[in-house]
């Protein structure tokens, strides 16, 4: 059984295999977050989610580690130590660093490209483990000294693909219908599918019927059906993250500062998709809430983003919206020729890569990128932003404002006009 690869199994099926080994709450929904960050990765998140059952007892734990660790793998310090010796073990800030290391340690025993990776959360991301362990079965006597313990989670993956998931539960349980003086006619019509509850599982039965709801019930009792199938596009959560802040150090150049540019594109963008989708800011005061002075401050203020975003999208999920988050930059270099266009995700292939396309795009045709502006491609990058959210990510750099020329553009506010739109262009025609 390969470690790297497409996911294996579904969400639903890592969640209500959980369920049945009696796992922790906690254990069950972070399902989701492993199933997302391995598979941004290219490591089948089945893999992972069995491999850390396996080492904290389905999120019980109960050994010398708690779930105050956010430690899904038992992963040790770089300087390690005994098995029993709490100080030996990893205390990550979060779950999601926690689970990037567990993945990021996989991914460097099985040789994905890239690997060993410069950043990552992973304490012991030791060059000479690349490539050592391909396979689940290879994890025996590697990552644990247990001849059988790569045995052990292949059995466990293959436990959670046997996982049979109904079909997604059609019976109407519509909430407000118990002792209504109508409930059994209401029910029968419900059932031949006239007329549905609302999204809530409400029936709202005292409700007046409108003109409209009439021709719809009496063209469906009539055996009408629509010609045209209305595109069932899911409603959209747009989270837009306008980067930097006046206190960040440095971004500025040739009387620009990043963040005056970076705020207002964002939020002009934000007017346009207003129409389109829900929108929301991970960040909506001029400096940020740590110190931008400090390695740790900055870190916190990026995670201070990522968690705002990741909140939005939990909400979201659940109200079965899509979530797409996009964060607004201009460039910089020393080298004060350097100038174009670029966006970045975390990993090409997937969801974000094909949105990036469609910005892409509309960016060739709107702003003149490969044409007036230099085409710097759609590229890889290891960015907290990009790394540690649960949805589609992707950073746009506008043009280079290090580069006298280009940062006329930046300053002018046609461009910047044009900047948004080319977004909401690019994001319309992906939903499309
Ligand atoms: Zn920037």
């Amino acid at each position: 059984m390969l470690i790297k690869g497409a996911p294996s199994a579904t969400l639903k099926q890592m969640q209500k295999w959980a369920e049945s080994k009696k796992a922790t709450p906690l254990f069950i929904e972070l399902a989701n977050t492993f199933y997302i960050l391995a598979e941004k990765i290219g490591i089948d998140p089945t893999v992972v989610y069995a491999q850390s059952a396996k080492e904290t007892a389905y999120g019980r734990f109960g050994g010398v580690l708690d779930a105050s660790f956010n430690n899904p793998c038992g992963m040790k310090t770089t300087q390690g130590g005994g098995n029993y010796d709490k100080s030996a073990h990893m205390q990550f800030n979060n779950w999601i660093d926690g689970i990037n290391a567990q993945i990021d340690h996989l991914a460097l025993y099985a040789g994905l490209s890239g690997y060993p990776k410069i950043d990552t959360t992973d304490p012991r991301h030791f060059p000479y483990l690349l490539s050592s362990a391909p396979h689940v079965e290879d994890l025996g006597g590697k990552w644990a000294a247990n001849p059988n313990y790569g045995n052990d989670i292949v059995k466990m993956v293959q436990d959670i693909q046997s996982i049979k998931v109904e079909q997604e539960e059609t019976k109407n349980t519509l909430k407000d219908l118990e002792n209504h003086w109508a409930e059994e006619e209401i029910e029968f019509i419900v059932e031949k599918g006239e007329l549905k509850g609302y999204d809530d599982n409400t029936f709202r039965p005292d409700q007046p019927l409108t003109r409209a709801e009439y021709c719809v019930l009496r063209a469906r009792q009539l055996g009408f059906v629509k010609k045209k199938i209305i595109s069932s596009i899911k409603p959209t959560v747009f989270i837009l993250d306008p980067g930097h802040r006046v206190d960040t150090p440095g971004k500025r150049a040739n009387g620009l500062l990043e963040y005056e540019f970076n705020e207002d594109v964002t939020r002009r963008t934000g007017k346009l998709l207003e129409s389109h989708g829900e929108v929301y800011y991970t960040i909506e005061t001029e400096n940020h809430p740590y110190s931008e002075m400090t390695a740790e401050g900055r870190s916190k203020n990026l995670n201070f983003r990522t968690n705002n975003a990741n909140q939005i999208y939990d909400k979201a999920i659940k109200e079965d919206k899509k979530v797409i988050f996009i964060s607004m930059h201009a460039n910089a270099a020393s080298n004060p020729t350097a100038s174009g266009y670029e966006i970045f995700v975390y990993k090409m292939g997937g969801e974000a890569h094909e949105i990036a396309k469609h910005i892409y795009n509309a960016a060739e045709n709107i702003l003149g990128v490969g044409n007036t502006i230099k085409s710097r491609r759609i590229k890889e990058a290891n960015f907290a932003v990009l790394r540690n959210t649960k949805m589609p990510a992707m950073l746009i750099e506008h043009e280079f404002f290090t580069n006298v020329e280009a940062v006329k553009k930046l300053k002018d506010d046609d461009f910047r006009d044009l900047c948004a739109k080319h977004i909401k262009d690019g994001l319309v025609s992906y939903m499309a």
